[in-house]
């Protein structure tokens, strides 16, 4: 196609070889009766069944098909990001490549998005899934992350979305992040929409998920929270209030990561200095907590200013979490800080070495303050990871 086509939808796959063929038919019937142009964007996530040879068939009859291949399985976020990137249209619609979701809603999308909207979600009311296991951690989560994130959407987790392209190519997407687009598309200041879709059951294939998702979910949902509350540029009021002036001070736009540390570390510069004198280990722990989360901050807030220079390469802990350990930093941290926290209040309730209590209440001290300081640097490695998020790209393009 020489001209760029207007709506482009992108479309994430791994092992779906019996979806793929049916689904293009059904996005291109109901393109056509649109009658803009378009361009499908399938994203073959590193099959291992024959969806890539099915797919390179039918691209060779069906000049709208654009099929990008990664080598290696990286999961649906980046297949994702890579399709977004991709797009060539204004108007970008992501679905899932299982046939759950349904094309014909492609047009009910597209004309809410053009009522001037940036974001149009899709909210599979009568979700064909089952219940215990997937329906039910999806209400729950939903709710806490509309709760947290302040984005009450009703289904964070279905594919089917709107986009207007020059929104959402701004979002910086890694991880498991395609849970959270609503409420990451506000950081860039996105209006958002609802509509219910059709779901059906799985007809082929399996789901890519199980149960395991809850804990990394929960995990996510601090983490975006964190990165939220940071990034998240908000407009100067005409007349601000002592409590806004005060927020100001503590967290103007830039240097937010190191005023976050020293608003995290207040407290437990407080607590340190009410505790000493009576329980020095306990004491000495929160102030070298307090010292560490404001050394934490300081350093994160370097590496989020240089991520910002276009020049500037990424940097050695950007690398670490981007590129050699393939775990975003609150999966890596997040468990450990968790395990020690809860070890440490083990040595404080004295059951592990009940004889020596004084060994007990230090080593409780460290243990928990220690965890604090481990899910933090978890918190903190997400930042330095949003922000390079753009320009390290985990796939090649066949
Ligand atoms: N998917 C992917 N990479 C993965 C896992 C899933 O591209 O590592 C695709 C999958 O082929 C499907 C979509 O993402 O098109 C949603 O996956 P799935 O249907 O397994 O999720 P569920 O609907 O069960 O939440
Ligand atoms: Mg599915």
């Amino acid at each position: 196609m020489d001209e760029k086509p207007i709506i482009s939808i992108v479309v994430p796959v791994y092992n779906e070889e019996e979806n793929v063929r049916l689904l293009f038919e059904k996005i291109q019937a109901v393109c056509e009766t649109i009658g803009d142009s378009y361009e499908v964007v399938f994203v073959d996530d590193g099959s291992h069944d024959k969806t890539f040879a099915v797919l390179s068939e039918l691209s060779k009859q069906k000049p709208q098909l654009v099929v990008i291949r990664f080598e290696k399985n990286a999961g649906q976020t980046a297949a994702m990001a890579a399709g977004f990137e991709f797009a060539q249209g204004q108007r970008i619609i992501s679905m899932d490549g299982d046939l759950q979701n349904d094309p014909a809603d492609i047009p009910k999308l597209l004309k809410k998005l053009e009522e001037g909207y940036d974001l149009v979600c899709g909210w599979r009311k009568e979700r064909q899934d089952k219940f215990l296991t997937r329906r039910v951690p999806s209400i729950v989560a939903n709710w806490i992350i509309g709760k947290v994130t302040g984005v009450p959407i009703h289904d964070n987790g279905c594919s089917l979305k709107a986009y207007r392209a020059s929104v959402i190519k701004q979002v910086p997407l890694y991880g498991e992040m395609h849970r959270f687009i609503p409420a990451m598309s506000t950081v860039v200041g996105a209006r958002i929409a609802e509509i219910v879709v059709t779901h059906h059951p799985r007809r082929f294939g399996k789901s890519k998920y199980g149960l395991g998702r809850v804990w990394r979910v929960m995990l996510d949902i601090i983490a975006f929270k964190f990165i939220i509350s940071v990034f998240t540029l908000r407009p100067a009021p005409q007349k601000p209030s002592l409590r806004q002036r005060l927020s100001d001070v503590l967290f103007r736009p830039k240097q937010r990561a190191f005023r976050v540390a020293a608003f995290l570390s207040l407290p437990f510069f407080v607590l340190g200095r009410v505790l000493f004198g009576s329980a020095n280990s306990a004491a000495l722990s929160c102030f070298g907590l307090a010292g560490a989360l404001l050394i934490l901050g300081w350093i994160t807030e370097n590496k989020i200013q240089r991520a910002q220079k276009a020049s500037a390469t990424l940097g050695t802990l950007a690398r670490f979490f981007m590129v050699q350990c393939k775990r975003r930093p609150i999966r890596f941290f997040g468990p450990v800080g968790v395990a020690l926290f809860g070890l440490g209040v083990i040595f404080c309730t004295g059951w592990v070495t009940q004889s020596v209590l004084l060994v007990n209440s230090l080593l409780g001290a460290i243990f928990i303050a220690g965890g604090i300081f481990v899910f933090c640097s978890g918190l903190f490695g997400e930042l330095i990871t949003y922000a390079n998020a753009k320009r390290v790209k985990d796939y090649t393009i066949l």
